[in-house]
């Protein structure tokens, strides 16, 4: 049975189509081609316009404060 595996930047199954290619424990959307993982403004930019994508109603600012709290529970953001 194949276990399920998450983006160990924005928690995103690797098995989803909309993970791109995957790079190590990394989705496409948070490494480039050579499995460097994206400047975390840029990852969090991204968690923020997909909250925004099932919260219309949300600003862009508290996407971003929900972003950055979202990261703080992944392995690769975790101080
Ligand atoms: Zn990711």
């Amino acid at each position: 049975m194949e276990t399920m595996q998450f983006c160990h930047s924005c928690g995103m199954p690797l098995q989803s189509p909309m993970a791109g290619q995957i790079h190590g424990n990394f989705c496409g959307n948070c490494a480039t081609a050579d499995g460097t993982l994206n400047p975390r403004e840029a990852v969090q930019t991204g968690i923020a316009h997909w909250l925004l994508s099932f919260s219309p109603d949300v600003t862009m600012d508290t996407a971003m404060i929900r972003a950055d709290h979202y990261l703080r529970a992944m392995p690769a953001w975790a101080e």
